[in-house]
């Protein structure tokens, strides 16, 4: 199993570490790469696109062509995890508060509409507590930075947490995402649940 973590910009060491953590908790061999390049792209069984910001990461991936590449990867069933800016980027529908609709490069896969920067600048950025059913009962820690909300999502579109009423992860089908940063946590279970989607599908 070899899983990809876009390389472009964010909390791309983060990712690593909590990926290799949680490869190593369920007894998995699996690699996991850095990738930026078409053809490392194109060897992957599953990608995670991390938090960091949504306009740099998705100017990037459309100039070097490789966001068509992962777009018709993930159609294809290839599990993907995006974070905060990478769950931006999945949105098929993406929104700024005081800029309207956005005009930046989305892979668009995912059946939602996301609030972008919905809690404010980089100042309001906290932490809490989330119930995630799917991944046990013990409370999950979120970290919230400049961090989007899920403001609607489609029928195929599960909600996977709520902080109050506000929709803060989402699973449709093998596409996970989550408005806070699971990477920044000592907890892996938001990756492991990422990587059994890769097993399933490698069964
Ligand atoms: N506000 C950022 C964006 O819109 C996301 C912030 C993050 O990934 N921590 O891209």
């Amino acid at each position: 199993m070899i899983i990809g973590i876009l390389a472009y910009q964010g909390a791309i060491e983060e990712h690593l570490k909590m990926t290799k953590i949680a490869l190593e908790s369920m007894k998995i061999n699996g690699e996991v790469k850095l990738v930026k390049k078409y053809d490392e792209i194109k060897e992957i069984n599953g990608l995670i696109i991390p938090g960091g910001e949504s306009t740099t990461i998705g100017k990037i991936s459309s100039l070097n062509q490789t966001i068509q590449l992962i777009k018709q990867r993930i159609y294809e069933g290839m599990p993907v995890l995006g974070t905060c800016a990478g769950l931006i980027l999945l949105a098929k529908r993406v929104y700024d508060r005081v800029i309207g609709e956005v005009r930046q490069s989305l892979i668009g896969v995912m059946d939602i509409t996301i609030e972008r920067n919905a809690f404010g600048r980089q100042r309001e950025s906290f932490e809490a507590d989330l119930e995630i059913p799917i991944i046990g009962e013990k409370k999950f820690r979120g970290v919230f930075i400049r961090a989007p909300v899920i403001r609607e999502v489609g029928p195929n579109v599960e909600v996977l947490s709520r902080l109050g009423n506000l929709i803060v992860a989402v699973k449709q089908g093998s596409i996970i995402g989550t408005a806070f940063h699971p990477e920044l946590t000592d907890d892996p279970r938001i990756h492991q649940l990422f990587i059994k989607e890769i097993c399933n599908r490698l069964l």
